[in-house]
């Protein structure tokens, strides 16, 4: 079976439109169907596709996701699946996307994180079924469904980067934790790495989570804060984006992870992840190495 595609390139999108005889933003509306049929929410069983453009021209798909057996707020909504999925493919922008129900409050908060996020164009596309419809639809700004927004410019000065800007936040490994060379060792460091791209403005607690799967396959995901705190979006969530992009199949291949957090952070990831990854991976081993800003690498 052909691995379901999460992004496609500038050129492949060009070649889509040009055979269907749409533009790019007319393509966007007829790509959700696909998008929705790579969502995973057995709980509810609602199926949620976006679709969006970067200025790159790539197109990427999100979807939304369920964990059966956790409270309903660890669920990924298709929105931030896909602003996941440009983070992990370093897209600098979302300028348009298409979504198969209208964007919940959560994620118009959450879209709220991208630089210039009232210009969001954004297209409700509730076909069921291809239809003719859609390309009659309109994109409308992000603005118009979060009128008299709060968001970044509310908390952060200026010159601070957002969601898809480029971080590093300077952090290094505290100690090695007695970790003997092997994969919990490597997976530190992608961990680790993935702390330094976290946005984590308000807490100014980074932190990231490495996922290896049973063919030694790594996935990385870093934490993302919201100004409003509540559609945050946890590392362990970010990584399993990058496992489902990635071509991962069920979480129970997942069998090691790390967290990379601070030591004394106010905002702690540390049980959650175990909480997470017990129930939709029972086996996988969870190690967690703490961080500091700036500090030297013993
Ligand atoms: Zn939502």
């Amino acid at each position: 079976m052909e691995r379901p595609r999460f992004v496609f390139q500038a050129s492949e999108v060009e070649s889509m439109a040009k055979a269907s005889g749409l533009t790019v933003h007319q393509l966007l509306p007829t790509l959700v169907k696909s998008a929705r049929a790579l969502a995973r929410p057995p709980i509810s069983n609602y199926h949620v596709g976006a679709v969006g453009l970067g200025p790159s021209g790539r197109i990427f798909f999100g979807g939304n996701l369920e964990f059966p057996g956790l409270p309903l707020h660890h669920s990924v909504h298709a929105e931030q699946f896909l602003v996941t999925n440009l983070i992990l493919h370093r897209e600098p922008q979302l300028t348009h996307f298409a979504v198969s129900s209208a964007p919940c409050g959560h994620c118009r908060q959450f879209l709220q994180e991208i630089r210039g996020a009232p210009h969001i164009q954004v297209l409700i596309n509730d076909q069921e079924e291809d239809s003719d419809e859609c390309n009659a639809k309109h994109f409308e700004s992000l603005s118009l469904f979060l009128p008299h927004r709060f968001g970044p410019d509310d908390l952060l000065e200026k010159d601070v980067p957002l969601v898809l800007e480029p971080h590093h936040n300077n952090l290094s490994l505290l100690s090695d934790g007695n970790v003997p060379n092997g994969v919990m060792f490597d997976l530190k460091f992608e961990a680790l790495e993935a702390a330094n791209r976290s946005h984590a403005p308000y807490s100014k607690c980074p932190s990231g989570v490495a996922l290896v799967d049973c063919e030694g396959k790594v996935y990385r995901g870093s934490y993302v804060e919201s100004a409003a705190y509540n559609p945050s979006l946890g590392p362990v969530q970010a990584a399993l984006v990058s496992y489902i992009v990635d071509g991962g199949g069920g979480y129970e291949r997942i069998v090691g992870a790390v967290l990379v957090e601070k030591e004394e952070a106010v905002v702690r990831q540390e049980f959650n992840a175990r909480l997470i990854l017990q129930v939709i991976s029972p086996k996988c081993e969870l190690k967690v190495f703490h961080c500091g800003e700036g500090v030297e690498k013993i």
